[in-house]
């Protein structure tokens, strides 16, 4: 099994020409081409991904139109670094869950301020 001037890939173990093993970091690793390119193209696929995030066009979730970038609210917390949705459709939103919800604050706070007032003065419909 000894061939001369062949070495296993040090990361597949696939025996090959010592002509065709590539240093990869140490010394001792050895890597064939095959595993080479892979790492390469797991390396590339990974770069790829990081520059398709940088976006200059994004579809917004609500009105499902494609709008430039700047027309999105940055938000960290999200992959591609911008809110779902667009200026415009989140202002929209905003408001309508202001509008939706200060009903519930005026509630809270009438029943609050009555509550107040009229202490433990509570009847029951
Ligand atoms: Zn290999
Ligand atoms: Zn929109």
């Amino acid at each position: 099994m000894n061939q001369e001037g062949m070495k296993p890939c040090s990361k597949c173990g696939v025996l090959t020409l010592l002509a065709d093993l590539y240093n990869y970091g140490s010394k001792d690793t050895l890597w064939c081409q095959a595993c080479v390119n892979n790492q390469y193209n797991a390396w590339k696929a990974r770069n790829t991904l990081e520059e398709a995030v940088e976006i200059t066009e994004k579809r917004c979730g609500v009105c499902k139109r494609v709008k430039p970038v700047k027309d999105f609210y940055k938000d960290r917390a999200n992959k591609t670094g911008l809110r779902w949705c667009c200026k415009k459709c989140s202002d929209k939103q905003a408001k309508k869950w202001r509008r939706h919800n200060i009903k519930h604050i005026r509630e809270y706070a009438r029943i609050w301020q009555t509550n107040k007032r009229g202490g433990s003065n509570n009847d029951a419909d």
